[in-house]
């Protein structure tokens, strides 16, 4: 199973991919994690895309294409993956479309005002980067990672003018991939702003009508 998760910034495309990951037995990729661990460990790529994600803009295409072409030939991705915050460009999804086939794109779609609310109360832990909620989904121990008892702090980009930036890009550079993929169609659009369960259990069946 080849799925693309596609959505502004704090729709809940991390979540999701959790949560289908974990149901399908396939690895969730996502290009936000591998950028914030590297950033954390101060590497080369780290150093690279820090001053991109800082300014809320894309970290450049070949940068990116590179990570995951690498990542998708690794074993654990031979029966399936769920691409979570790639591709976000129309050159990814080209280059994406020549490493290899996809099966759905899940289209998740929320208006502004519910992400922006969501992305304020949103955490994520700084060591294993599993993200929490603090209205939706809680930790079991305020301000504790319940999987394995990290901090959780709020993302440098998720301050609230970052997250202004991080929309208008969203919007001018990946929304032209709901068209791309549309006419594919290989498109499933999820309404994003119902329960968490609810996103998850329409997720499910738009994947096994694909
Ligand atoms: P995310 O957690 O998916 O919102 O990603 C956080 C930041 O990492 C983004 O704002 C970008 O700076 C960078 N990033 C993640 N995925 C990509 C991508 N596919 N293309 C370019 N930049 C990305």
């Amino acid at each position: 199973m080849h799925i693309i998760l596609l959505g502004p910034p704090g729709v809940g495309k991390g979540t999701l991919a959790g949560s289908l990951a974990k149901k399908f037995g396939i690895p969730k990729i996502s290009t936000g994690d591998i950028f914030r661990e590297a950033v954390q460990r101060n590497t080369g790529l780290g150093k690279k895309a820090k001053a991109f994600m800082g300014k809320g803009a894309l970290v450049p295409d070949e940068i990116v294409i590179g990570i995951v072409d690498e990542r998708l030939q690794k074993k654990d991705c031979r029966n399936g993956f769920i691409l979570d915050g790639f591709p976000r460009t129309i050159k990814q999804a080209e280059a994406l479309g020549r490493i290899t086939g996809i099966d759905a794109v899940l289209n998740l779609k929320s208006e502004d005002n519910v992400i922006i609310k969501r992305v304020s109360s949103r955490r994520v832990c700084e060591k294993c980067q599993s993200g929490f909620n603090i209205t939706s989904l809680k930790p079991k121990k305020s301000g504790i990672c319940d999987k394995c008892s990290g901090r959780l702090i709020q993302r440098e980009d998720d301050k609230p003018e970052t997250v202004k930036k991080r929309l208008e890009v969203y919007r001018r550079e990946t929304t032209p991939l709901m068209q791309y993929y549309e006419e594919k169609k290989l498109l499933k659009n999820i309404n994003a702003e119902k329960s968490i369960e609810e996103v998850f259990e329409d997720a499910v069946k738009a994947m096994s009508s694909s």
